[in-house]
């Protein structure tokens, strides 16, 4: 279902308002988690303002140690809501138990992380709920078992699935992860579905996010998922990656000058 041979054009998504895929370059932006309501609006407002077209935001945080936050879950979905409503900027967030599946009826896009990319469980339920799902690469997936993936909740009747390439585990250490870029073209060819890019977790590193976003948009990226936290020292996740209000807008800048060049919107 997810193959381009049997759905030659690339697929279009109209998600609340806005196009997804194509000819168009969406910008997902907002902090790893939701900490309080000051942080969500005060983020919201200022990655609007840049040209953010969806806003980001975990509830629910799959970290790796037990002892790390582990987001506001069901209160954090609610501040989000509330900063969906304040900005009307649609929310993205991420599901981690098909459990929670209630509580993400006012959720725009449904993203699954990286570590439940192989949570068969969870994308065959995910395939019954009629939202765009954000699937994101394993951390040491191959672009088989990814598309694998989305095959997993395409089968179960719900065709809207956006790829996240948000790089890969190599021996690299200068960098968190390495970013593929070639993932994106070789996704591009064997599928239809839009594929985005996320710099922020692909390296760790805010000040790679601009160069990499422009080398996202030159491989034909239909859009990127950047960090950005209203005061990143004071984050309670990856506030290290995460972009200030004003580095961003810099970055959107960039990203409107490369995307008119390359004749997307
Ligand atoms: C995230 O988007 O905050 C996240 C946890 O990303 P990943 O699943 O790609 O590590
Ligand atoms: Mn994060």
């Amino acid at each position: 279902l997810a193959n381009r041979k049997f759905h030659p054009d690339s697929s279009i998504f109209n998600i609340a308002g806005r196009t997804v895929g194509e000819s168009h370059f969406s910008v997902i932006a907002g902090p790893c988690s939701v900490e309080t309501i000051p942080q969500m609006t005060e983020t919201a407002e200022a990655v609007k303002k840049s040209g953010a077209s969806f806003l980001r935001g975990g509830a629910f945080k799959p970290r790796t140690s037990p002892y790390s936050f582990q987001g506001l879950h069901d209160e954090g979905l609610k501040i989000l809501l509330e900063a969906k409503k304040a900005t009307g900027l649609p929310i993205v967030t991420e599901i981690m138990n098909q459990a929670h599946l209630d509580l993400f009826e006012d959720v725009d896009i449904i993203q699954v992380g990286a570590r439940n990319m192989q949570n068969f469980e969870l994308l065959k339920e995910l395939g019954k709920c009629n939202k765009p799902i954000l699937l994101k690469r394993g951390l040491s997936s191959t672009i088989e078992e990814w598309v694998m993936s989305a095959e997993y909740i395409m089968a179960g009747g719900n065709e809207q699935v956006i790829f996240c390439e948000r790089g890969i585990r190599t021996y690299e250490t200068f960098t968190r992860n390495t970013l593929d870029l070639s993932a994106i073209p070789a996704l591009k060819s064997i599928s239809h579905l839009p594929v985005i890019v996320d710099p922020s977790h692909a390296t760790g590193l805010p000040w790679m996010v601009e160069s990499l976003t422009k080398a996202a948009i030159a491989v034909g990226a239909d859009g990127i998922m950047i960090e950005v936290h209203n005061n990143p020292k004071k984050a309670l996740c990856d506030g290290a990656q995460s972009l200030t209000p004003q580095q961003f807008d810099n970055v959107m800048q960039t990203v409107k000058k490369r995307v008119e060049f390359e004749g997307k919107i």
